[in-house]
Protein backbone atom coordinates (compact mmCIF):
# COMPACT_ATOMS: atom_id res chain seq x y z
CA UNK A 1 0.00 0.00 0.00
CA UNK A 2 1.14 3.28 -0.77
CA UNK A 3 2.42 5.73 2.10
CA UNK A 4 -0.07 8.71 2.71
CA UNK A 5 2.04 11.52 2.53
CA UNK A 6 -0.80 13.97 3.35
CA UNK A 7 -1.20 13.10 6.87
CA UNK A 8 -2.55 14.93 9.23
CA UNK A 9 -1.31 13.41 12.28
CA UNK A 10 2.40 13.03 13.37
CA UNK A 11 4.14 11.69 15.97
CA UNK A 12 7.71 12.00 17.06
CA UNK A 13 10.09 10.41 19.74
CA UNK A 14 12.82 11.99 21.64
CA UNK A 15 15.36 11.02 24.70
CA UNK A 16 17.94 12.92 26.01
CA UNK A 17 20.30 12.36 29.05
CA UNK A 18 22.58 14.49 31.28
CA UNK A 19 25.38 13.90 33.38
CA UNK A 20 24.66 14.68 37.11
CA UNK A 21 27.43 17.25 38.64
CA UNK A 22 28.07 19.34 42.31
CA UNK A 23 27.74 23.09 41.41
CA UNK A 24 25.54 23.18 38.39
CA UNK A 25 21.92 24.25 38.32
CA UNK A 26 19.24 21.78 38.35
CA UNK A 27 16.43 22.79 35.74
CA UNK A 28 13.71 20.47 34.31
CA UNK A 29 10.62 21.13 32.24
CA UNK A 30 12.05 24.92 32.48
CA UNK A 31 11.58 25.02 36.68
CA UNK A 32 14.38 25.23 39.01
CA UNK A 33 14.50 22.58 41.37
CA UNK A 34 16.49 22.08 45.04
CA UNK A 35 19.09 20.23 44.19
CA UNK A 36 22.70 19.22 45.75
CA UNK A 37 23.67 18.23 41.75
CA UNK A 38 23.05 19.53 38.82
CA UNK A 39 23.25 18.46 35.13
CA UNK A 40 26.18 19.66 32.81
CA UNK A 41 25.91 20.70 29.56
CA UNK A 42 26.59 23.41 26.89
CA UNK A 43 23.39 25.08 27.83
CA UNK A 44 21.16 24.77 31.07
CA UNK A 45 20.81 21.14 30.46
CA UNK A 46 17.07 20.92 31.01
CA UNK A 47 17.16 16.96 29.10
CA UNK A 48 13.02 17.46 29.59
CA UNK A 49 13.17 20.72 27.45
CA UNK A 50 15.63 19.08 25.25
CA UNK A 51 14.13 15.65 24.81
CA UNK A 52 10.37 17.55 24.01
CA UNK A 53 11.95 19.69 21.29
CA UNK A 54 13.54 16.66 19.54
CA UNK A 55 10.32 14.71 19.54
CA UNK A 56 8.49 17.71 18.44
CA UNK A 57 10.95 18.51 15.60
CA UNK A 58 11.02 14.66 14.53
CA UNK A 59 7.01 14.81 14.52
CA UNK A 60 7.11 17.33 11.68
CA UNK A 61 10.21 15.69 10.08
CA UNK A 62 12.30 18.98 10.58
CA UNK A 63 15.50 18.05 12.09
CA UNK A 64 16.74 17.74 15.67
CA UNK A 65 17.81 20.35 18.52
CA UNK A 66 21.51 19.57 17.69
CA UNK A 67 20.95 21.19 13.80
CA UNK A 68 19.00 24.09 15.63
CA UNK A 69 21.06 24.90 18.45
CA UNK A 70 24.50 23.61 17.89
CA UNK A 71 26.87 23.05 20.61
CA UNK A 72 29.81 24.84 18.87
CA UNK A 73 27.72 27.98 18.55
CA UNK A 74 28.86 30.51 22.10
CA UNK A 75 25.47 32.00 21.78
CA UNK A 76 23.61 28.48 23.13
CA UNK A 77 26.15 28.39 26.20
CA UNK A 78 24.12 28.19 29.04
CA UNK A 79 21.04 28.79 26.95
CA UNK A 80 17.47 28.84 28.72
CA UNK A 81 16.42 25.55 27.21
CA UNK A 82 12.84 26.78 27.55
CA UNK A 83 13.47 29.18 24.33
CA UNK A 84 15.15 26.47 22.42
CA UNK A 85 11.69 24.75 23.10
CA UNK A 86 9.51 27.97 21.72
CA UNK A 87 11.63 28.16 19.23
CA UNK A 88 10.90 24.42 17.74
CA UNK A 89 7.44 25.19 18.64
CA UNK A 90 7.44 28.12 16.08
CA UNK A 91 9.62 26.15 13.18
CA UNK A 92 6.89 23.69 13.34
CA UNK A 93 4.04 26.21 13.60
CA UNK A 94 5.61 27.84 10.23
CA UNK A 95 5.61 24.72 8.48
CA UNK A 96 1.93 24.72 9.24
CA UNK A 97 1.76 22.06 12.20
CA UNK A 98 0.30 22.43 15.39
CA UNK A 99 1.17 20.57 19.14
CA UNK A 100 -1.46 18.23 20.01
CA UNK A 101 -0.30 16.74 23.39
CA UNK A 102 2.93 15.55 24.70
CA UNK A 103 4.14 13.38 27.15
CA UNK A 104 7.34 12.86 28.94
CA UNK A 105 8.70 9.96 31.29
CA UNK A 106 12.03 11.39 33.53
CA UNK A 107 13.97 8.82 34.60
CA UNK A 108 16.46 9.30 37.58
CA UNK A 109 17.00 7.69 41.35
CA UNK A 110 16.26 11.26 42.38
CA UNK A 111 15.14 14.00 42.63
CA UNK A 112 11.67 12.88 43.13
CA UNK A 113 9.71 15.11 40.25
CA UNK A 114 6.30 14.74 42.17
CA UNK A 115 6.41 17.53 43.98
CA UNK A 116 7.31 19.62 41.15
CA UNK A 117 5.32 18.15 38.21
CA UNK A 118 2.50 20.59 37.99
CA UNK A 119 4.89 23.48 37.61
CA UNK A 120 6.79 21.60 35.28
CA UNK A 121 3.46 20.60 33.42
CA UNK A 122 2.32 24.42 33.27
CA UNK A 123 5.62 25.65 32.22
CA UNK A 124 5.73 23.11 29.14
CA UNK A 125 2.15 24.14 28.96
CA UNK A 126 2.81 27.60 28.14
CA UNK A 127 6.31 27.39 26.41
CA UNK A 128 4.15 24.98 23.70
CA UNK A 129 0.86 26.91 23.44
CA UNK A 130 -1.41 24.27 24.72
CA UNK A 131 -3.40 23.02 27.84
CA UNK A 132 -1.76 21.70 30.70
CA UNK A 133 -4.50 18.77 30.80
CA UNK A 134 -2.55 17.88 27.52
CA UNK A 135 0.89 17.84 28.99
CA UNK A 136 1.92 14.66 30.80
CA UNK A 137 5.02 14.54 32.98
CA UNK A 138 6.14 11.06 34.80
CA UNK A 139 9.16 10.41 36.95
CA UNK A 140 10.71 6.88 37.58
CA UNK A 141 13.00 5.63 39.06
CA UNK A 142 15.43 2.85 37.62
CA UNK A 143 15.18 0.65 40.80
CA UNK A 144 19.24 1.28 41.38
CA UNK A 145 20.35 -0.21 37.89
CA UNK A 146 23.20 1.10 35.89
CA UNK A 147 24.38 4.61 35.94
CA UNK A 148 20.93 6.03 36.41
CA UNK A 149 20.65 3.78 39.39
CA UNK A 150 24.17 4.93 40.51
CA UNK A 151 22.95 8.55 40.35
CA UNK A 152 25.40 9.29 37.48
CA UNK A 153 22.70 11.21 35.50
CA UNK A 154 19.13 11.39 34.05
CA UNK A 155 17.46 10.12 30.84
CA UNK A 156 14.11 11.26 29.56
CA UNK A 157 12.13 10.47 26.60
CA UNK A 158 9.61 12.31 25.37
CA UNK A 159 6.46 11.62 22.94
CA UNK A 160 5.03 14.47 21.26
CA UNK A 161 1.35 14.06 18.62
CA UNK A 162 1.06 16.93 15.91
CA UNK A 163 -1.73 17.76 13.65
CA UNK A 164 -1.51 19.55 10.38
CA UNK A 165 -2.74 22.82 10.03
CA UNK A 166 -2.73 23.53 6.37
MG1 LIG B 1 20.54 17.72 26.05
Amino acid sequence: MPRETGASFRVGVGYDSHRFSAGRALKLGGVSIQSDVGLVGHSDADAVCHALTDAILGAAGLGDIGEMFPDTDEANRDRDSIDMLKAAVKRIRDAGFAVNQVDVAVIAEAPRLGPHRERIRARLAGALGIDSASVSVKGKSNEGMGWIGRKEGIACIAIATLTKTS
